[in-house]
């Protein structure tokens, strides 16, 4: 895809808490002894009783477990608060930046952060929250999602967060799955400058789903909502009664921390289930090393706590290193595609990651926007959540980060709970478009359809063959599903779904799901190669691909693109954008369909869902399936009215 190699900067080199050596010396004793290097690790994390047991796990059918530090006990609020009370009481915990640019930012200690998680706590075990109680929060991004989060955590009850764009239905839907009984919202969020009106939406779900009996709301703009007494409590009068000392629950290791459910770009929604031990230290451990996050650093994970990129490393991760983690309630380009380089300035962030969709859809507005902000703080960037484009990927590193930032491109799952294939700056050397290297105790492998392992350079499909603490533990409620859906394929192995590609020197490139590779004449092919390429014109801002039944080439290439503002779509464009691709990856990858769209259908977490985009090129319009969880549906008729016919 792209042969440039960018090595580690010198300066980063001198001062890396983990050099190429390093990597290569503790990655291999972390495959060859992972229960001395794991009990190791999980001396960073602060236990009741500290575990003598490491990886218990097994992807056997007849055996199968996944299972770490089984014998350990400690809690989450705990690790993230009340550790650092003596050495960093005072230092800001979290910046909140607030939507409205003219708003102030919110700046919380972690002494004042403790002291709220306690009260709310102890609110919570009023309103009969018990350990092991399902508990949904539907919330904006305001410092008391936070709160919210670490206060289930220390009586041990389970969260389930539903990101705050989801509609009644789907609150509903996921609130009946876990059975939960309480849930806390706002009266409204405020993203974009435009509300949203959660409570209104909670008492919609609340109709649909007969578990509900306690709804706790946040005052976050004040607006008139209607309460429901005897049901409903403001969030403001409970904490005014409670009592500020609550003792963290001692939990288990393994007993459940939280259920998030998946976006759903590739199916029915799963409810993850992560656990207190394995994934706490993961979260920890990742944070520190991938981010190169060290004392006093502003660390900024732009991401939405609705997801797991906001659970890991906006909470839970930074928290329990001891960081000042920002948290954004806003979207990247409102009000102006600046805002994202100005929250930077304002707050003086050393770390930023965030989604190559965000990227691209700052990249179409032009530099202009970037270079009339400072950016000096800025250390190191990260993106996440698809592949990135060579293109967006260059276009960060030297528009954003003037070429002096590494960037750290992070596969990832919900289901892995952190990250797993993932450059260490001060180790890596960076090739734009790979996210490189697997991290410490991640054994990832390629197979091929039929499960055979393909060594050296090879594409195929991208399982993990152990365990690693931060993995998922079951589907709520659905063991066998879990079983099932990720270890039945190619048995005694994780299948990640996702499709990659090892070259010579070792770097892994995620391709895209598997169900997006296309296989053109016999010619295996990853949509995100085709996307890459198009992404590379000057024309065009975003492009997503995917195959449609093709009488003589088995399966032929559909090509959706979006252009810069300013771009006219013609026959002309179309013709050079083939001749484009050609030029960039060969013959083989000839478009044979290119259809100009003003948007792409998107999940509400900014993922293309290329499912649509295939029936669409099918001609398969009257089956499209379920719409919604698509950002916004309305994109989906213009993409049918505008069908490229017989291709
Ligand atoms: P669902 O599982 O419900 O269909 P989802 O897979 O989009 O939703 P996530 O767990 O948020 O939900 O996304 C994980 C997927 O995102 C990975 O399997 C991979 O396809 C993609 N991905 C994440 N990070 C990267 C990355 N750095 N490079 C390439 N792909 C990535
Ligand atoms: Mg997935």
């Amino acid at each position: 895809m792209s042969d440039d190699i960018y090595p580690v900067p010198e300066t980063w080199a001198k001062t890396a808490r983990i050099d190429a050596a390093t990597y290569a010396k503790d990655y291999a004793r972390s495959l060859s002894d992972p229960t001395g290097y794991w009990l190791e690790q999980a001396q960073r994390l602060d236990w009741m009783t500290a575990p003598t047991l490491a990886d218990e796990s097994d992807f056997t059918e007849e055996k199968f477990a996944v299972r770490w530090f089984a014998d350990g006990v400690l809690n989450v609020s705990a690790n993230c608060l009340d550790r650092h009370l003596e050495a960093r009481g005072d230092q800001v915990a979290i910046i909140w930046e607030p939507d409205a640019p003219t708003a102030s930012p919110r700046h919380i200690t972690y002494r004042e952060l403790h002291a709220e998680v306690c009260k709310f706590a102890n609110a919570l075990k009023a309103k009969g929250v018990r350990k092991g109680d399902r508990v949904t929060l539907y919330l904006p991004m305001i410092p008391e999602a936070a709160v919210a989060m670490l206060a289930c955590t220390r009586i041990g009850a389970v969260h389930s967060i539903v990101f705050g764009g989801f509609s009644p239905d789907a609150l509903a839907g996921r609130i009946t799955d876990c059975d939960s009984r309480i849930v806390i919202t706002a009266d409204e969020g405020c993203r974009g400058g435009k509300s949203v009106a959660l409570k209104t939406n909670v008492d919609a779900a609340a109709k649909l789903s007969s578990s509900v009996e306690t709804i706790i709301v946040i005052k976050a703009t004040g607006a008139d909502v209607p309460m429901t007494e005897g049901r409903d409590f403001w969030y403001g009068d409970l904490i005014a009664e409670a009592d500020a000392d609550c003792a963290p629950e001692p939990m288990n290791a393994e007993d459940p921390l939280f259920i998030l459910y998946t976006s759903g770009s590739t199916g029915k929604p799963k409810g993850v289930l992560h656990s207190t031990g394995g994934y706490l230290l993961w979260a920890s451990l990742t944070h520190e090393l991938v981010f190169d996050y060290r004392d006093g650093d502003v660390y900024w994970c732009a991401a939405d706590v609705g997801w797991v990129t906001g659970h890991t490393y906006i909470v839970y991760g930074p928290l329990a290193n001891g960081a000042t983690t920002l948290m954004y309630e806003g979207v990247p380009n409102w009000p102006s595609p600046s805002r994202i380089w100005q929250v930077v300035d304002r707050h003086k962030v050393n770390q930023l990651y965030t989604a190559p969709t965000a990227l691209r859809a700052l990249m179409k507005e032009g530099d202009s926007y970037v270079t009339a902000t400072d950016r000096s703080s800025l250390r190191l960037l990260g993106t996440v959540g698809e592949p990135i484009n060579p293109e967006a990927w260059r276009w960060y590193h030297q528009v954003v980060g003037e070429g002096r930032c590494p960037i750290v491109d992070t596969w990832w799952q919900t289901e892995t709970g952190g990250q797993m294939i993932t450059p260490l700056p001060g180790a890596t050397a960076l090739k734009p478009g790979s996210a490189t290297f697997p991290f410490f105790g991640v054994e990832p492998k390629l197979v091929d359809a039929e499960g055979k392992v393909l060594e050296g350079a090879a594409e195929g499909n991208l399982v993990i063959t152990r365990s690693w603490p931060g993995q998922m533990r079951t589907v709520w409620g659905d063991h066998d599903r879990f079983f099932q859906t990720y270890f039945s394929t190619y048995p005694g192995t994780y299948f990640t779904g996702d499709g990659c590609r090892r070259d010579a020197d070792g770097y892994y490139w995620i391709t895209g799901r598997v169900d997006d590779v296309i296989n053109v004449s016999g010619h295996r092919m990853g949509t995100a190669e085709v996307e890459s390429a198009l992404v590379l014109h000057k024309t065009v801002a975003e492009a997503a691909v995917v195959g449609f039944p093709h009488d003589i080439k088995g399966q032929g290439i559909y090509a959706y693109v979006t252009l810069n503002s300013g771009e006219t779509p013609s026959d002309e464009l179309r013709k050079s954008l083939v001749a484009w691709v050609r030029q960039e990856i060969g013959p083989i990858a000839t478009p044979d369909a290119i259809q100009f769209t003003p948007g792409l259908p998107k999940t509400r977490s900014g993922k293309i869902m290329r499912r649509i985009l295939r029936k669409i090129a099918e001609g398969d319009i009257s089956s499209l399936g379920d719409t919604s969880t698509l950002a916004d549906p309305s994109v989906v008729d213009d993409l049918v009215a505008n069908r490229v016919g017989k291709p």
